[in-house]
């Protein structure tokens, strides 16, 4: 138990996402992009943040400074090319390796933060030796998963994802809507649960001259173009926006272009043979992921992004593309559902059917005016949604949890 009352040091555990591997391919994705601002946002707020994940990269170095204050310790784990189903075996050598390297350093946290039922366990077992609190953020959820379709889930997985929530002094949810439903699926009560907000980075997601966007990444001026940002699996819904292009009434200049995945996994080739079997392979244009860096062109160089998924925590993709100024179609489900405003910022499509999101796409596109409104609209709103309040919202979240073991905790610099 901590002797002060103020957050120095927080453990973070990610065992298999790691704030520096490159998302929009393999497992990384959104969970990856907030551990790594929040480390660095907490960190900038004097807070001191070891990132705890899996050596996932053979040779790459085993502590990695994210900037001042923030680090990332690579912990053996099972071989590095494991894949995240495979590494359950090995999550008691992650323990015994982090207990080890906590003990040789002599270091100290206030707090436990797990992200994802991979860290859970080891989360709950490491705060209680350490005698401090444990908050866990789930990310995804299988039971939520399996209800909105996606494919079946390790009864393990399911049986982690109840402990988490029953050994964890807080649970972070992404919206109030997220929190209500773990709330509702683990029976903990609202006091239980906190809400931090996924952000976007609106410097470098913002709007810039779609001409010259389109010049930078090969997009005809004459072309109308429906992007897809994320990994290229089906839980997410690219075929959904393949079989729309070809439900299109109207959509011979109508261009998908879905950025994710890797040439290594063959991220495309089921969407390819789905395009060819509908003689729309010509108006599908794959590009492998991309350093988010490079993705504010895309994002502007569309008219429309859409975002078929069956279920969203984040939805980082959604507001970086409004962030850019670009409207967008989503599905009407988890995080999407509140983080698009319905025929202001874009669209909300119930269910999953090809030709309704064909009909959204078409009354968007066809509609120039609106579009360019809608843009305008996206913006203003996506501006709210900065990381500087997501980091607000998590340190409020720990204070809470500190302030119900000890009394009024503070953030004060680490030394
Ligand atoms: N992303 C990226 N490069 C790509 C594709 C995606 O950096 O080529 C990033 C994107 O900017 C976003 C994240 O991956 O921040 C995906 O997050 P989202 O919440 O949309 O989906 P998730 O991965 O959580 O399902």
């Amino acid at each position: 138990m901590p002797t002060h009352q103020s957050i120095h040091r927080i453990a973070m555990l990610s065992v298999h996402g790691c704030p520096l591997m490159m998302p929009g391919a393999r497992s990384a994705g959104g969970m990856n992009v907030y551990l790594r601002k929040i480390t660095q946002l907490l960190a900038e707020h004097g807070v001191c943040v070891d990132v705890f994940t899996r050596n996932h990269h053979a040779g790459g170095p085993e502590l990695l400074e994210l900037g001042p204050n923030a680090r990332v310790i690579h912990l053996p784990a099972g071989a590095p090319e494991l894949v995240k189903d495979e590494i359950v075996p090995y999550l008691a050598d992650y323990t015994d390796h982090l207990s080890r390297f906590v003990a040789e350093e002599g270091t100290s946290y206030d707090l436990v933060h797990s992200h994802y039922w991979l860290s859970g366990d080891v989360g709950a077992d490491i705060a209680l030796e350490w005698g401090v609190p444990h908050v866990v953020s789930y990310h995804t959820i299988a039971a939520q998963k399996q209800r909105a379709g996606g494919a079946p889930e390790p009864p393990e997985r399911l049986e982690a994802e109840a402990r988490m929530a029953a050994a964890a002094d807080r649970v972070f949810a992404s919206t109030a809507g997220e929190a209500d439903d773990i709330g509702a699926l683990f029976g903990l009560p609202p006091a239980g649960l906190h809400v931090v907000h996924g952000g976007v980075d609106t410097a470098l997601f913002r709007p810039r001259d779609r001409a010259a966007a389109r010049r930078a990444i090969g997009i005809a001026a004459h072309e109308r173009v429906v992007l897809f940002v994320g990994r290229l699996e089906p839980f997410k819904g690219p075929d959904i926006l393949v079989r729309a292009l070809a439900e299109m009434q109207d959509g011979g200049d109508v261009r998908l272009v879905l950025v994710g995945g890797s040439e290594e996994e063959r991220s495309a080739e089921w969407l390819d043979r789905i395009a060819a079997g509908l003689g729309v392979e010509a108006r599908v244009h794959w590009q492998p992921a991309i350093p988010q860096a490079d993705l504010p062109d895309f994002y502007a160089a569309a008219d429309v992004c859409a975002v078929p998924s069956f279920h969203e925590s984040f939805g980082l993709a959604a507001l970086e593309a409004m962030a850019c100024g670009t409207p967008v179609v989503a599905a009407d489900v988890g995080a999407l559902s509140s983080l698009v405003l319905d025929g202001e910022t874009g669209r909300l499509v119930r269910g999953h059917e090809p030709r309704a999101f064909a009909a959204a796409l078409e009354e968007m596109l066809d509609d120039p005016a609106r579009l360019s409104l809608m843009g305008e609209a996206a913006r203003a709103w996506a501006t709210g949604f900065t990381w500087e309040r997501s980091v607000a919202e998590t340190l409020d979240g720990y204070r809470g949890v500190l302030a119900a073991r000890s009394e009024r905790p503070l953030v004060a610099p680490c030394v």
